[in-house]
């Protein structure tokens, strides 16, 4: 979540993207103007379709669009990415079901005839579903009658389950509150463990996901008694879907039995139909329990917003205030000259022993806010925007806010502790809080407080991660059991909807999730930084690109800084940074903070022109074969012309045979005319020789090169 290295200035070398300058103290646009076109960041409404022949109801947005089948109990049952690759990400439809002592399955999904109602509330559409939970013969013995709410946010579902007991004393071996499989091409997952310190979890644990896998030889990834708060699938660079439980843990974990672990999770590659299944049962056990109560289940499914063309490459850089040194007009010239495109203020330590940093929560940090402005100011002339850090976890204890509500508002263990985070020393950050409080409103007027009055062009969220939270005072019943857990993912995805409305559709958010990236939460950010730390420093050659976590590139959907200093120290050689940089080229995404590496490499995309005119396909693409030594490809292509990464991830020059298939191009060619190799003299390579046998090319060490396809 930091270091001091993250506050370097860097040198840099590249032309600078055009960038907007949007003042936060005007009001921002609430919707498009004629012929504009919103980025897809900012909220916008759905269309709802309801086909009575096929019983469907169809909600819809230029990105996704999800699907009720209601003739399978109004369950959802088709979700698909305008710009994904699967026709349905989903092999079969999202079921809730009950076992009964007998072993019979009850199942929404046989409910021929729901009462399904839609209503319509500004943006937010709602789906209601009262539905029979019905056996193989059509029988709904269980006594149990299923209402659903589904609510229709901008990226995500909030779901709400009722389990309405209508004959009491049903004994149940299984209660399921989701079933499903999906699509086979998300093979690659990450998942939050639903661990407490009751199961040995470290008090005030981050809880990072677990990354893994799943393949014909390794079909297993998830069982386990403890429900994982968070599972993300995901087909790498392309497309993904997630699952993820509301902030009242107890529902899942304490509700059914009064006792922890009585669920199973169950993640696992499915032969038939081929897919990868899900299951997550809040209580299954050969023993049964009687369901005396109606029960519910509040739970969410994200989907990443994906654009369907290149995204630019994101250069960014920080400052602070530095001993009163702020950084100069010459030095912001410089970083536009390099092509910087975006800033933050970083200071949230006392990384110079003089006392004066952003204590968090604090207002105003320093005693010469007006060399802030002026840093502000002078980015905006050279065309830089300018974010400013806030943490979404911590509170300094110096504020009287921390004084009069710290413990209140604070993210506690099972002993009811808090945790101050230090950055050197009694030197302290802040103490953490949970969203799930009056930290909540708290920070949004601190944010508010700041915005209002100075002119940047948004914020910079560190901590943008829901955490499990043993503070009583946050249940969501008074009085609960002193086992009870929450976490505060309903109150982050709040804040991430609140800031986008306060910075406007134009305005500036990046966020910081390393370890716990999630679809839900970038799709309001314009930016992402991750990869900060949790996956060891690199030696030898470095990381191969298959080593490389989920998180470096995610499914692409959002901008991404992949920070270097986590694996790379000033210790490692000085050629690692290139190998690093050259392993980000061919992901899509950007090192972070920009390097002097990162520009030298990134300048042979100059060439492309307009990236956004483009479709990308990284370092796992179809189109190009590489034989020889240590190297790869990434294409960037739009319609009648393609361009061709290669890169040697080795120190020394290596010639690599290139093999060229135009039919697996993003945008298909089907009679190349001409292969060009870009240099200070372009050479023609014979177009024969690249799509047949390949041609032999000699890539310089550390080094990408260019080839064109038209
Ligand atoms: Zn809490």
């Amino acid at each position: 979540m930091r270091s001091q290295s993250r506050n370097r200035l860097v040198t840099v070398k590249l032309a600078l993207a055009g960038s907007l300058l949007i003042s936060l103290n005007t009001p921002v646009l609430r919707s498009a103007a004629p012929g504009e076109t919103l980025p897809s960041t900012w909220p916008q409404a759905y269309s709802v379709q309801t086909d009575k022949v096929a019983r469907r109801l169809t909600l819809r947005t230029p990105y996704y669009q999800v699907e009720h089948d209601l003739a399978q109990g109004g369950a959802i049952a088709q979700i698909r990415l305008t710009h994904g690759k699967a026709e349905n990400l989903l092999i079969r439809p999202l079921e809730t079901r009950l076992r009964d002592e007998q072993g019979r399955v009850f199942s929404d999904l046989r409910d021929a005839a729901p009462k399904v109602k839609h209503s319509k509330n500004g943006l937010l559409e709602t789906v209601t579903v009262e539905s029979k939970l019905l056996d193989g013969q059509g029988r709904a013995g269980a006594g149990v009658l299923l209402k659903t709410r589904f609510e229709y946010h901008w990226g995500y579902v909030k779901i709400h389950k009722e389990f309405v007991v209508r004959k009491s004393g049903v004994r149940l071996t299984e209660l399921c509150a989701v079933n499903t499989v999906m699509a086979a091409n998300l093979s690659d997952y990450g998942y939050r463990e639903g661990l407490t310190e009751e199961e040995g979890a470290p008090p005030f644990s981050f809880g990072s996901c677990r990354w893994g896998k799943l393949s014909s030889d390794q079909p297993n990834a998830i069982r386990t008694n403890q429900l994982p708060r968070y599972i993300m699938l995901a087909d790498p660079g392309v497309e993904g879907l997630e699952w993820f439980a509301g902030s009242d843990l107890d529902q899942w974990d304490l509700q059914l039995t009064g006792h922890r672990g009585q669920g199973q999770c169950v993640l696992q590659r499915s032969k038939d139909p081929d897919g990868m299944a899900l299951s997550v049962s809040p209580f299954q056990n050969a023993e049964s329990f009687t369901l005396t109560n109606s029960c519910t289940f509040d739970y969410y499914l994200g989907v990443p917003i994906l654009e369907g063309h290149a995204r630019k490459p994101w250069f960014h850089s920080s400052f602070n205030r530095n001993r009163g040194e702020w950084v100069n007009t010459e030095q912001i010239k410089r970083w536009s000259e390099s092509g910087i495109q975006t800033v933050h203020c970083h200071n949230d330590g006392d990384y110079y022993d003089d006392g004066l940093f952003w204590r968090d929560g604090a207002y105003p940090p320093y005693p010469d806010m007006d060399k802030y402005d002026k840093v502000i100011s002078d980015c905006h002339e050279a065309g830089i925007r300018v974010a400013t850090y806030f943490s979404n976890k911590e509170l300094h204890p110096s504020t009287p806010e921390y004084q009069r509500h710290g413990t209140e508002w604070g993210r506690k263990n099972r002993k009811d502790d808090l945790q101050h985070n230090f950055f050197r020393g009694t030197n302290e950050f802040g103490a953490q809080m949970c969203l799930r409080s009056g930290w909540l409103p708290f920070l949004k007027s601190s944010i508010d407080r700041v915005l209002t009055h100075h002119r940047l062009d948004g914020v910079y969220y560190d901590w943008n991660v829901a955490l499990l939270c043993c503070n009583q005072l946050h249940q969501a019943q008074a009085g609960s059991a002193s086992r009870s857990s929450h976490w505060d993912i309903d109150e982050l995805l709040q804040l991430m909807e609140w800031t986008r409305q306060r910075v406007g559709p134009r305005g500036l958010v990046i966020i910081h999730n390393t370890t716990t990236p999630m679809f839900a939460t970038e799709n309001f950010a314009d930016d992402v930084v991750a990869n900060e730390w949790g996956y060891g420093k690199w030696s030898g050659k470095g990381a191969g690109l298959n080593e490389l976590p989920l998180e470096w590139s995610l499914v692409g959907a959002r901008s991404r800084g992949v920070i270097s200093y986590g694996q790379l120290d000033t210790q490692s050689p000085k050629r690692l940074h290139r190998v690093f940089a050259l392993e980000a080229l061919l992901s899509g995404v950007s090192p972070w903070p920009a390097s002097p590496e990162t520009f030298d490499i990134f300048a042979v995309l100059k060439r492309i022109g307009d990236l956004e005119t483009c479709r990308f396909t990284d370092w796992r693409n179809k189109a190009v074969v590489l034989e020889g030594g240590r190297c790869a490809s990434a294409v960037y292509s739009r319609p009648g012309e393609s361009f061709v990464l290669l890169a040697n991830l080795d120190e020394t020059p290596q010639e690599v045979r290139c093999i060229l298939k135009p039919e697996n191009l993003p945008f298909p060619i089907s009679l190349p005319q001409a292969a060009i190799l870009a240099g200070k003299e372009d050479a023609a390579l014979s177009v024969g020789g690249i799509t047949r046998e390949g041609v032999k090319i000699l890539i310089p060490g550390d080094t990408a090169v260019l080839l064109q396809i038209r």
